[in-house]
């Protein structure tokens, strides 16, 4: 773990949002979390230095594509959308959307979001999902726990977040809970510029190898306890 190096080495600027805990989050002044690890590995297989850049989570695409930043990871799911603009990596992580209520609210399951106040993380793809619901109002957040914060101030009826962090949030804001029926099923990947195909390339084999060494499943381990 890091040490300051005396050799020079180029650097691979990461673009993320720090707010999306167990993929990357602050620790003290440290930005830590299974994305982070997952691009340390991929830099020491290059040999390069890892720079992480942390911005708002609709920021990150256009970091990328402008060359701000070398790839994106941030627990982004893999969509058709975002395809027009950047390349995805192979997938790396399985993960859902959820349905955030207050314990007493009587919204039991995806059916019941008609018509009511849902909470999202802004351009996520559960602020997507959401803004196809029938009559629903959509209130977006920069941060996904601000709208769980929301939430228990009866501000709106129900958030819609990524699985992993939903946990991570509910444990933090008493009185709130995870439906049992999931939103959607999605898959993460890592987002790289769509003329950087070398790189693409680079990250992918730096996937297939830490899935191959187990190193990919000893890192979420670290991470996520089930
Ligand atoms: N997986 C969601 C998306 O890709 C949210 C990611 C995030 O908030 N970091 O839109």
């Amino acid at each position: 773990e890091g040490g300051d190096s005396t050799e020079e080495k180029d650097t691979l600027v990461m673009a993320t949002n720090a707010e999306f805990p167990p993929y990357e989050y602050y620790e003290g002044q440290d930005i830590v979390g299974i994305d982070v690890d997952i691009a340390n590995a991929i830099a020491d297989e290059l040999g390069m230095e890892l720079k992480i850049e942390d911005m708002a989570f609709d920021s990150i695409i256009a970091a990328v594509t402008s060359g701000k930043a070398d790839f994106g990871a941030a627990g982004m799911t893999v969509d058709p959308d975002r395809e027009k603009e950047v390349n995805f990596t192979d997938t790396y992580a399985e993960a859902t959307q959820v349905i955030i209520v207050n314990e007493d609210s009587t919204i039991a399951g995806p059916d019941d979001l008609v018509g009511k106040k849902i909470g999202v993380q802004l351009g996520t793809t559960g602020d997507m999902y959401v803004s196809d619901i029938e009559d629903a109002t959509v209130e977006r957040y920069n941060k996904g726990f601000e709208a769980v914060q929301a939430l228990t101030q009866d501000k709106i009826d129900a958030v819609v977040i990524d699985g992993e962090p939903a946990k991570k949030f509910v444990e933090s804001a008493e009185g709130t809970k995870i439906l049992d029926e999931a939103y959607t099923q999605e898959e993460y990947a890592i987002v790289v510029a769509k003329d950087n195909e070398e790189l693409l390339e680079q990250i992918n084999g730096a996937i297939a190898d830490l899935k191959e060494s187990g190193k990919l499943d000893e890192i979420v381990a670290k991470y996520i306890t089930s």
